[in-house]
């Protein structure tokens, strides 16, 4: 991509510095515990209860971070600048896609972690790869992931970093539009087809990532082979791929994102379009 290094996004929330130490409910520190335990005995109800047992605790700020600055390498400030630069450049095209439709589109935040990190949904470790929560509306990533992508899952180059991004952005989309609680519905209703749900609602996150891609092919900010580095991550990260090379087998009831030829697909079919209403995966399975 031709991209100039231009800083952090403001939606960058930089995490790495802290990370996580010990057990979730460990998390407020000492000093935190203390004051709780002040506080129980001041109002006579037992705040400990918040962060010791379950439900709360998820929400919680987490305070165990060590504060000791996080020395990146040169390299990694400058992935730093480029998802900065594929953030705030996806989510530009998004608020202009929404004012087309009249609607506003607020932005999501991009965390950084390394190794842990507290989100809305759970506690996450680098193992768990770059997702969306929908209940905070952030994206989380461990920078560490671009590394195994181009290694263990054979896709380099920077497109396909900005892919991985843009589709996460595009659950954001799908959350601002409200497919996704749409989708979470269909689920709870249809447990059975709970997994249809979620290739459909993964391979529509791949057509939007792709719309973004229109447009910078538009802008002519791609370089020639951007795009096949963007097909070559859809297909790396598909669920056939990663269940042949972790087990040998395939098992496409089990699929959660798609296949490697659907994900390529959709987010082809969005990058030639740049329209998202041509990423309506749902439509044949109303
Ligand atoms: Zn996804």
């Amino acid at each position: 991509m031709r991209w100039t290094p231009g800083g952090r996004s403001k939606n960058l929330d930089d995490r790495r510095g802290r990370p996580l130490r010990g057990a979730r409910g460990a998390g407020i520190g000492l000093g935190g515990m203390l004051l709780l335990l002040v506080l129980s005995v001041i109002f006579k109800q037992d705040f400990l209860s918040l962060v010791t047992t379950g439900g709360g605790v998820d929400m919680m700020p987490t305070a165990s971070y060590d504060t000791a600055a996080y020395q990146a390498s040169p390299d990694e400030e400058r992935l730093v600048e480029f998802v900065s630069f594929v953030l705030d450049d996806a989510q530009a095209v998004w608020r202009d896609k929404f004012a087309g439709m009249g609607q506003s589109y607020q932005d999501a935040k991009l965390v950084l972690f390394r190794a842990g990190v507290q989100s809305a949904c759970g506690f996450a470790e680098t193992a768990t790869g770059p997702f969306y929560c929908p209940g905070d509306e952030q994206i989380y990533i461990d920078l560490g992931f671009y590394d195994e992508l181009a290694q263990r899952f054979g896709a380099p180059g920077d497109f396909a970093q900005a892919y991985v991004l843009a589709h996460e952005i595009g659950h954001h989309v799908q959350r601002r539009l409200g497919i996704e609680e749409q989708v979470r519905q269909a689920q709870r209703a249809r447990p059975g087809a709970a997994n249809q749900y979620s290739v459909l609602l993964e391979l529509q996150a791949d057509c939007f990532a792709g719309v973004w891609g229109h447009s910078t092919a538009r802008r002519n900010i791609l370089d020639p082979d951007d795009l096949e580095e963007g097909l070559g991550a859809a297909a790396a990260v598909g669920d056939d791929r990663i269940q042949r090379s972790a087990t040998g087998r395939v098992n496409p009831e089990t699929f959660t994102h798609g296949s490697s030829q659907q994900r390529m697909q959709w987010f082809q079919r969005g990058f030639q379009s740049g329209n998202p209403s041509a990423c309506d995966t749902f439509a044949e399975n109303r």
